[in-house]
């Protein structure tokens, strides 16, 4: 895959090493501490830019702000829906490219505690262009660098979000926005070391998930190099001629080879491993399409999470109804299957990832503004 580089002025201290930024510090003769200090302080939730880090003297943070960005991302909009529940960011880079992330909130019900999904872009667009997906649709843009990633978590844990603070450590970060995780393997898993570094958001990998298309090679290295974090495996069929067109990497790795890659996953690090399923109605929602499923789910470590199609704009394929997912579930259950259905959040907002993107078509976020092209911010609550 070609790779461009991104034009950014200096380093974000989402993604600086430690060593580079103590080096810097103490050619500026600053006590070794400083560097702790620094990243500690620019990951805090109260903390909005480096002027904000009121514990380290003027000249220093008027020196941080000029050698380094306080963030990958340029400019953000953000759109709300779900009486704010649910929110949508645009993010524009410093290369004009756009990619999009989104914050779940979900209260506290009954016995069960509140809980914050932050869902976050591995690649500006996507190379596996699967035919129902907005992302897909638009093609391939370029790899995020590992600082781009991990600043869509700090847009929504600074202010005025600060949502990982709000559900008292029930969060999950998820990498189901734009992009293929696996075909940019080396800087999502940086990403993931920068996420779970104390000195800085230190969010353990229990709480993340990288969704894949199927990428063979990519989830192999997860069981080496990531093995707490959860895998989810985009199957969407459970036929090699149907997936083909679906999710057309199938052709690459097929369902055969997944499922293997899957079940190693499961059994080396005895972790359940998801099995994602968007339902499309009269396309992968029949009986046998169902019984395929069970078959390939059954005798190992995963469960089925079935996801109504959020239809793109101009799709020819709309969701199935209600009626026939609680058809396919009872075929799971029956065939000894665990399986959820996941609710369609943010639906007004076209939360399924790339389809607010491409309502902006070409135009950058502040021409969009200036237009008033672009929905607005839903109230942040702390
Ligand atoms: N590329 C990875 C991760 C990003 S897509 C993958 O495919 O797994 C995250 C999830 O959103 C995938 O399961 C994908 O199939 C699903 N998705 C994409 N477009 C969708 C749509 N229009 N409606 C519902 N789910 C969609
Ligand atoms: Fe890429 Fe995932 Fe969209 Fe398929 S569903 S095009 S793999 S982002």
């Amino acid at each position: 895959m070609t790779e461009l580089p991104v034009a950014g002025p200096s380093p974000a201290i989402s993604e600086i090493d430690p060593a580079s930024l103590a080096a810097w510090l103490q050619a500026r003769g600053e006590p070794a501490y400083r560097a702790d200090q620094v990243l500690r302080g620019a990951h805090r939730p109260d903390v909005a830019s480096f002027e904000d880090l009121t514990d380290l003297p003027v000249p220093l943070r008027e020196a941080l702000a000029e050698a380094f960005r306080f963030s990958a991302i340029n400019d953000t909009h953000v759109v709300g829906a779900d009486r704010g529940l649910t929110a949508k960011a645009v993010h524009e880079l410093a290369d004009g490219q756009r990619i999009e992330s989104v914050l779940m909130r979900y209260p506290a019900r009954g016995a069960a505690s509140a809980r914050t999904t932050i869902c976050i872009s591995s690649q500006a667009g996507c190379a596996v262009a699967c035919p129902f997906c907005a992302t897909g649709q638009a093609g391939f843009g370029r790899q995020l660098t590992a600082g781009e990633i991990v600043d869509q978590v700090l847009h929504w844990h600074r202010p005025p979000w600060r949502a990982l603070g709000d559900a008292g450590g029930h969060y999950n970060v998820v990498f189901m926005g734009m992009g293929e995780p696996l075909n940019n393997a080396d800087r999502v898993f940086a990403a993931v070391r920068l996420l779970n570094d104390p000195r800085r958001l230190g969010i353990g990998a229990r709480h993340i998930t990288v969704s894949t298309s199927g990428v063979v090679p990519g989830m192999d290295r997860m069981v080496d190099e990531l093995p707490q974090v959860n895998l989810a495996i985009s199957l969407h069929a459970s036929t090699d001629e149907l997936r083909d067109e679906l999710v057309p990497i199938n052709r690459k790795w097929p369902i055969r080879d997944v499922i293997g890659a899957g079940r190693r996953f499961a059994e080396r690090t005895g972790r359940r491993v998801s099995l994602e399923y968007v339902m499309i109605d009269g396309l992968n929602d029949g009986d046998a399409q169902a019984a395929g499923l069970a078959d390939l789910a059954r005798g190992w470590r995963c469960h089925v999470n079935l996801i109504p199609l959020n239809p793109t704009p101009g799709s020819r394929w709309s969701g199935t109804p209600p009626a026939g997912i609680e058809r396919f579930v009872r075929i799971l259950r029956a065939g000894g299957v665990t399986v959820t259905v996941r609710d369609t959040r943010g639906r007004e907002i076209e939360a399924a990832c790339g389809q607010l993107h491409a309502q902006l078509s070409g135009r950058s976020l502040r021409e969009a503004r200036e237009a008033r092209a672009l929905p607005a911010a839903p109230v942040a609550t702390a």
